[in-house]
């Protein structure tokens, strides 16, 4: 990897994703660190551990840059910042759901509970309150610092570029290294998994719209190193972006084709889709990725309503879906997929 640049793996146990990347920067002040994972004890250790084998410790570390507001990204970042004074940033976007979280975690789940309620999975919701809930007790870190992706972040002369990139949530930030080449990713572009999609509290706009915007954004970055938030480091971001916006593509045709053939919900549509590279079918899912399946497909929904190719309409408390009035859907079928 780059000089002054350092990948750090730090273990999410009993999390299908494994493990999430931070990364260090090394200046003459300190290091920055981008994203810290959960706010575990093991976590600090193997953080503390990787800056000592670089010659500092924990005090060394000046800044925290989270790319997003979820706790595998932002988690430790209070604890980090007790322990060595440094800053914490995070994208202003993720204002809303920082605070939502932070006053009242009980308050903003349920707010996700309502939400499958009203994508009809209702039975998903129950058994999502019925399990234990490990993050029950995580309120996320107030940040010194929201930012808006007009700043540049500045190393010992090394320029940073603070890159919008709202999708997988809204506020989610990438870090641009323009000198380097080097992309610091965050979720928006994994190289093994595609970021999900529309976890977010109610009234979030149009989450796909959103990232299919981000990727053709990141698309044109002169980058040749992207330092991913989990999986390995990779180089055709070009080719990457463009297997994502394939496969929004392709889902969102058969999301169309799904309704046509008179799916009505997000929950019915979900139920009928494969889900991961394995294809499971949505029976097959826990609770919790059960309601990533249907925020997702709610996602995928929002965008062809908002095409014009199917109708949305709330009533009694749930949303439903129907084949666009006005004539011509069966003519449209396959054009769900463009990424404008
Ligand atoms: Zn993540």
């Amino acid at each position: 990897m780059a000089d002054s640049t350092f990948r750090c793996p730090l273990p999410l146990p009993g999390d299908a994703l494994r493990a999430v990347n931070a990364y260090l920067i090394r200046s003459a002040g300190g290091f920055l660190l981008i994203d810290c994972g959960w706010d575990h004890q093991e976590t600090l250790e193997r953080l503390r551990d990787a800056l000592r084998a670089l010659g500092g410790g924990l005090g060394s570390v000046r800044g925290i840059f989270a790319t997003h507001v979820h706790r595998d990204h932002l988690g430790l970042a209070g604890q980090l910042r007790d322990e060595s004074g440094a800053w914490v940033s995070l994208g202003r976007g993720d204002q809303a759901t920082l605070e939502a979280f932070s006053r009242d975690p009980g308050r903003a789940r349920a707010a996700s509970l309502e939400r499958l309620r009203q994508a009809a999975a209702d039975d998903v919701a129950s058994r999502l309150r019925q399990l234990a809930d490990d993050d029950a007790g995580w309120r996320p870190t107030l940040p010194d610092m929201l930012l808006t992706g007009e700043e540049v972040l500045l190393q010992d002369g090394r320029r940073l570029d603070v890159i919008p990139t709202p999708g997988h949530t809204r506020g989610h930030l990438c870090l641009f290294d323009r000198d380097r080449g080097i992309l610091f990713a965050g979720d928006h572009v994994l190289p093994q998994i595609t970021p999900s999609l529309g976890v977010e509290l109610p009234d979030s706009g149009s989450p796909l719209a959103a990232f299919l915007g981000s990727l053709e954004l990141v698309r044109r970055l002169p980058a040749s190193l992207i330092l991913p938030a989990h999986g390995p480091v990779f180089s055709d971001l070009a080719g990457r972006v463009d297997e994502l916006l394939e496969h929004h593509r392709v889902r969102l045709d058969e999301c169309l084709a799904l309704v046509l053939d008179g799916a009505g919900s997000a929950r019915a549509v979900a139920e009928a889709l494969p889900w991961t590279r394995r294809r499971r079918h949505f029976s097959s899912l826990d609770p919790f990725n059960q309601m990533l399946a249907v925020f997702e497909s709610e996602a995928h929904l929002l965008v062809l309503a908002e095409r014009g190719l199917v109708d949305r309409q709330l009533a009694n408390s749930v949303v439903s879906y129907a084949p666009a009035t006005g004539g011509g859907q069966a003519g449209r079928r396959g054009q769900g997929g463009g990424t404008a």
